[in-house]
């Protein structure tokens, strides 16, 4: 047996609007519900980048870590746990599941002291993950992918399937084509939608949409992005539209693309602290349906699907992954990520799948 990593190498929030910073941290003891994670691939997502420029308000848990979306493999449990074994391979979300809740951790770092975490971080080479945090995935699985089903794919395929409920042969349109959002696009084409209209203002994310199964594409940087869609439909609009570009205009443009009677808008975007949006809500007094949310999952239930579906080759799921960083480079794909120029990154901690 190997002895278990007693330090961690992370990248962590030292100052809101500073870059993260690489530190070296030890690990407290596992407590109940505790379990040890190397980590292998973490996504990053719109979450990190508001709390490091400071866009979600300000923040009490300086020094702390960060990453919500990861896959790994476990290397020890702590007292209580009993849903994952070492050795297992899991993905580590943020979404809560069934098993034991755990605080997060307190790490310690020279010349920081302590460091904070969540009961799921994951921008960290090995991790304390609450057990409630954790799904176990076959053993095969790629981890890369895996990291997917933290956030991204139960998110964006959970807007459709569940929030939304879209049924085989209704019309999508996806505002926003991150990880998020072509997650619920690759989820519409799972559940049989038709047309599946993408939307986005970059060229190249267009482009990738097509390839995963877009059946139109419109450029929102060039034309009326609502009126383009009502346009592909008739002019009735879609019976389910999704936001996942988190801005105030593209939530506005969901809205209004959608079908009178019985169409559903569910915004899943995060726009910064306080910023609103206007809409006339008259059509829904009509029967048009706005909704919002994280996508309703229910981890137990849905990874499971999401991995099958997958390993049939109905979900494409490594099609949302453009870009590979090592930690060293998060802030670069902390830019990237703000410019728009990536659909998911994907952070790898060791060059394993
Ligand atoms: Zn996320």
């Amino acid at each position: 047996m190997t002895a278990l990593p007693t330090t961690t190498t992370a990248a962590v929030l030292v100052a809101q609007g500073a870059p993260l910073e690489i530190h070296e941290l030890e690990i407290p003891p596992l407590k109940e519900g505790q379990v040890l994670v190397s980590i292998a691939h973490s996504g990053i997502c719109h979450t990190q980048l508001g709390e490091v420029r400071g866009k979600r308000g300000p923040d009490p848990w300086l020094p702390h870590c960060l990453g919500h979306e990861g896959g790994g493999t476990v290397l020890a449990i702590g007292p209580g746990v009993t849903r994952v074994a070492a050795g297992d391979r899991v993905v580590v979300s943020w979404i809560r599941g069934p098993g034991m809740a755990a605080p997060g951790a307190i790490y310690q770092a020279a010349g920081l002291g302590k460091v904070n975490s969540g009961p799921a971080n994951t921008f960290m080479t090995t991790s304390v993950v609450a057990e409630n945090r954790l799904t176990a995935l076959p053993p095969d699985f790629p981890l890369d992918v895996a990291a997917l089903l933290g956030c991204a794919v139960p998110t964006g395929a959970g807007t459709v399937l569940k929030t939304a409920g879209a049924k085989a042969g209704e019309s999508l349109a996806v505002f926003g084509l991150g990880g998020v959002g072509l997650s619920a696009m690759i989820a519409g084409v799972y559940a049989g939608c038709a047309p599946i209209i993408a939307v986005d203002v970059v060229a190249a994310k267009l482009d990738v949409a097509r390839r995963l199964g877009a059946t139109h594409v419109v450029d929102a940087s060039r034309t009326d992005a609502a009126a383009a869609v009502r346009e592909i439909t008739g002019g009735k609009g879609v019976a389910v539209a999704i936001e996942a570009a988190g801005a105030p205009k593209a939530m506005e443009s969901a809205y209004a693309a959608t079908l009178v009677a019985g169409g559903r808008t569910v915004l899943a975007g995060n726009l910064p602290h306080q910023a609103t949006i206007t809409i006339d809500p008259f059509p829904l007094l009509l029967g048009r349906k706005l909704l919002g949310g994280g996508g309703d999952s229910a981890p137990a239930e849905d990874i499971p699907r999401y991995i099958e579906a997958h390993q049939v080759g109905r979900m494409p799921l490594e099609g949302l992954i453009s870009h590979r960083f090592g930690l060293e480079d998060i802030n670069r794909a902390m830019d990237m990520l703000e410019r728009g120029e990536v659909t998911r990154a994907i952070v790898s901690m060791t060059g394993d799948r």
